[in-house]
């Protein structure tokens, strides 16, 4: 492939190449953003993880035109000195290292705390001393239930959109009590994020902050027992992908009447690509990126991905395609939800001119065609394999 052209920020300055710190560059948002960044620009980026197997095909080695281009640097966070020197070596740092799957919020409260809060810490503290901009990873969750929700059921007050739509600079984040262990990952983002804002404030912290809205696409999470462990349990389309991929019924916990907005991954990573390019647009922002126009609630989803799969993989459904299941029994105790999660648009349009653009049914098509392709034969071999046994 020939080296990307010079590119353009927003207002038709060219940009500068970066040395970009990424950390977590080897989880599924990681993997997608180097990919891009590797095809569409000249930025070097500084890999951290502790992982590198979804990048491997851009590190291991890196291929001969990427070059000089990208670096894998296997580290923990947590207890190594050399983070701060290779934060220091670049320009940006984009933190989106985490414990993000709600299974582990209440199963693993600790290290969800330790993860989102106390390991992030060093990550801030260093940009700020060194003067770096910082884009930070933090989620929609922060924003927890909708004021809606204390509404009885069929109060019409809830159709409002001031009592759903959630806005970055005015919406509360308001969530459960402390026995209700699920928003230990909610509460430890929000902290890091008012302490951002806090460096950005007192110190001139350079700052972006991004709470995405349920990305999804292919290499995300795991399939238990294939790519991850078998009783692992994954967010909401791996372990839809998984009960496919092995003719079982889908899990719908409590009735699956949650609702979310789905993005695909690539439109969401357009967006990150504009807040690397724009800083002037991007530096003191809290920006929602989601696509509102995808809300469905998880049973609606779990019909659609089973209509989506039968297609691709030209397997029928099940007749009993779906299951209820408690979120006790599934999560285990101080599981709680997120009722409904719609992103506000309006700072993202105005500040970077960002919108989201593939339906739900198309991602779906495009996800679990490679969800088919990439597990089919391995979760085959795997179910055999443990017949056998
Ligand atoms: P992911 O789990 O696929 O990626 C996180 C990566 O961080 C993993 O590769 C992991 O190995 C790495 N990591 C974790 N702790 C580390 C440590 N101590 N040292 C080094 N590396 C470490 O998750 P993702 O979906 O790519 O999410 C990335 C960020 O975006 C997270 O901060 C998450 O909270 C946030 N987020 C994502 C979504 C989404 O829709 N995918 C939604 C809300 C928030
Ligand atoms: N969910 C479900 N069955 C599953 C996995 C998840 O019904 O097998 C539900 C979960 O209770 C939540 C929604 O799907 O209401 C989305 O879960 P996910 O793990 O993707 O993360 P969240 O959006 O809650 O952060």
């Amino acid at each position: 492939p020939s080296p990307p052209t010079a590119r353009l920020d927003l207002d038709g300055n060219p940009v500068a190449p970066l040395t970009i710190c990424m950390i977590g560059a080897g989880g599924f948002i990681g993997s997608h953003l180097c990919e891009k960044l590797m095809a569409e620009t000249r930025h070097v980026v500084l890999a951290v993880d502790v992982y590198c197997d979804k990048i491997r095909h851009l590190v291991d080695p890196a291929p001969p035109h990427l070059a000089g281009r990208i670096s894998f640097h296997r580290l923990n966070i947590k207890n190594d000195s050399r983070l701060e020197g290779l934060i220091k070596m670049a320009d940006l740092t984009i933190n989106l290292a985490a414990i993000c799957t709600p299974a582990d919020y209440n199963t693993r409260p600790l290290d969800t705390i330790y993860s989102n809060f106390i390991d992030a810490l060093p990550v801030v503290k260093y940009c700020s001393e060194n003067s770096k901009r910082l884009i930070h990873f933090s989620t929609c969750e922060v924003y927890g239930k909708t004021i809606g929700s204390f509404l009885p059921k069929d109060h019409p007050l809830r159709k409002e959109p001031e009592f759903y739509v959630l806005k970055e600079d005015e919406s509360p984040c308001i969530f459960g009590p402390i026995v209700k262990q699920r928003w230990s990952y909610a509460c430890a983002k929000q902290l890091i994020e008012r302490l951002i804002f806090a460096e950005g404030a007192e110190n001139g912290l350079e700052f972006t902050i991004v709470r995405p809205f349920n990305w999804i696409g292919p290499r995300m999470d795991f399939i238990p027992g294939v790519d991850g462990p078998s009783e692992g349990v994954p967010r909401v389309l791996a372990c839809f992908s998984n009960n496919l991929l092995r003719r079982e019924p889908l899990k719908l916990v409590d009735g699956g009447q949650s609702q979310r907005t789905f993005v695909y991954i690539k439109d969401a990573i357009e967006a990150v690509v504009l807040m690397i390019e724009n800083p002037a647009r991007a530096n003191g922002h809290i920006f929602n990126v989601g696509n509102p126009n995808n809300e469905v609630t998880v049973r609606e989803l779990a019909q659609m991905m089973t209509e989506v799969y039968a297609n691709v993989s030209g397997e029928a459904p099940l007749d009993e395609p779906m299951i209820d299941v408690s979120s006790s029994q599934f999560y285990g105790e101080g599981y709680d939800d997120s009722d409904k999660r719609i992103p506000d648009m309006t700072i993202i349009n105005k500040q970077l001119g960002w919108n989201p653009k593939t339906p739900l049914k198309d991602l779906l098509e495009t996800t679990l065609t490679y969800q088919q392709k990439t597990y089919k034969e391995a979760v085959r071999r795997q179910m055999s394999q443990s017949s056998a046994s």
